[in-house]
């Protein structure tokens, strides 16, 4: 067993960590405020290769791996959580999706350029009556000739307004015995007519990002749009969900140090009783949960970044990490709240913000109930996981970081 980070991985958190912390730590209480994304952000991931980070070079990625994912949305998120939510899109829900399903010839076309950045990409499961039940998707994939007509809304879309491909994920047999059979997924160019959007205003978090809606009316996508096969679309959704709540699990961790920092900080600063308040034990053990919910919720993240490393399955390990780390963070950033007083209840400090962030992690990608379903399902033998037909390609260094990949 090896816990020890590469030189390369070192880079990465470092240069992450210098974007997110020098760029955008200075002015994003201004962008949470006007519930607005910087507009520097996007091209900024963009230039430093961030958007393309654990993907082979021949795809226009960084050729790092999984590990170097988990890293830089630890640090992404240790600033603020739209940030991580950004990797947790446009990365692990969509281009590694990409990579897992998609032909040669659609990696080309799309993956490349999200991988460079020169197009961002959102994943639109959700509607307004489907969100946990993903199957009860009532959206629809009708085939003509040699196009998909596609028809319905998608609700809470991160990065809605600002993405220019969406996986999406639609009914394209409605007759199907199971409704999970029915389903099928679509990488969709978003400036195709008949596509409408807008953002969501009064959000409890994430206020400087956009999630939004994306409605589709009649919009037509040659058949070759399709991602892997009619009928596929429930499994490529999961498996996406292997990736995405990998990167909502290592943010996570950086929400509970972003806690753990400022918490030492202020109670070496506050005094009560003629003493900084890091002296009472009551402080102390608020301090001493956040370190240790750091240390598993960093070590649970890891060890499902190394089974991707491996090409291993992690659909269990990625769930534990998920829901340990979120409720996790949200817990941290209450008892944050708490050890700064009064301060902390204003947006004079970031901890009311980081509060405010962290309970969205508990609801997407599976609610922490729907985690603790999967983890005592696979307890009681109720759960198991079949084979997929592409499994998501293990890290292998030297052909990552060639130029031809194939
Ligand atoms: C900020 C934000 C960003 C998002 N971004 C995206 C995105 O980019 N793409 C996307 O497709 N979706 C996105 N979502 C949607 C998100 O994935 C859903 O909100 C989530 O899956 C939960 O669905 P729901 O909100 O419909 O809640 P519901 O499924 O209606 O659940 C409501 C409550 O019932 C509980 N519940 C449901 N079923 C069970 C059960 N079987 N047993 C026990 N309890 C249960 C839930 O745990 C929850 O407490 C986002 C949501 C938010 C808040």
């Amino acid at each position: 067993m090896d816990f020890a980070l590469s030189e390369e991985h070192r880079m990465v958190q470092q240069m992450v960590r210098e974007f997110a912390q020098k760029e955008v730590a200075p002015v994003i209480k201004e962008f949470d405020r006007k519930q607005e994304m910087a507009p520097f952000v996007l091209p900024r991931m963009a230039e430093l290769g961030i958007l393309g980070i654990c993907l082979p070079v021949s795809y226009g990625g960084q050729g790092m791996d999984y590990i170097a994912l988990g890293l830089a949305c630890e640090e992404l998120e240790a600033v603020d959580t739209t940030l991580r939510v950004v990797m947790s899109v446009h990365m692990g829900l969509n281009s590694l999706a990409l990579f897992q399903w998609a032909t040669e010839d659609q990696k080309q076309r799309f993956l490349l350029p999200q991988a460079r950045g020169e197009k961002i990409a959102c994943f639109g499961l959700t509607e307004s009556g489907a969100g946990s039940d993903a199957a009860a998707i009532r959206s629809t994939a009708r085939r003509a000739g040699d196009e998909y007509v596609l028809n319905g809304e998608k609700m809470w879309i991160s990065l809605a307004t600002k993405a220019d491909h969406i996986l999406w994920i639609g009914r394209s047999d409605p007759q199907a015995p199971d409704p999970h059979d029915g389903l099928s997924a679509f990488l969709v160019e978003l400036d195709r007519p008949g596509v409408g959007r807008g953002d969501i205003h009064g959000k409890l978090g994430v206020r400087a990002g956009s999630t939004g809606w994306i409605s589709f009316q009649d919009v037509r996508v040659p058949a070759d749009h399709l991602i892997g096969e009619p009928g596929e679309g429930f499994k490529i959704a999961m498996s996406c969900l292997d990736n995405g709540r990998y990167t909502v699990a290592a943010g996570a961790t950086g929400l509970i140090r972003a806690c753990l920092e400022a918490s030492t900080k202020y109670s070496h600063e506050r005094q009560a009783f003629g003493r900084d308040i890091a002296r009472f034990q009551l402080v102390q053990q608020k301090i001493a949960h956040m370190v240790q919910s750091y240390d598993a919720a960093r070590l649970f993240y890891q060890r499902a970044g190394w089974m991707k490393n491996q090409g291993l399955r992690n659909t269990r390990e990625t769930s534990i990490a998920k829901w340990f780390a979120t409720d996790a963070s949200f817990a941290a950033a209450s008892e944050a709240i708490q050890i700064h007083g009064a301060y902390g209840y204003s947006d004079e400090y970031d901890v009311e913000r980081y509060l405010r962030n962290a309970k969205g992690a508990v609801i997407y990608e599976g609610t922490s109930e729907i985690h603790q379903l999967i983890q005592a399902g696979y307890a009681l033998g109720y759960r198991q996981d079949a084979p997929l037909r592409c499994e998501l390609p293990a890290y292998e260094i030297q052909k990552w970081q060639q130029e031809d990949f194939h």
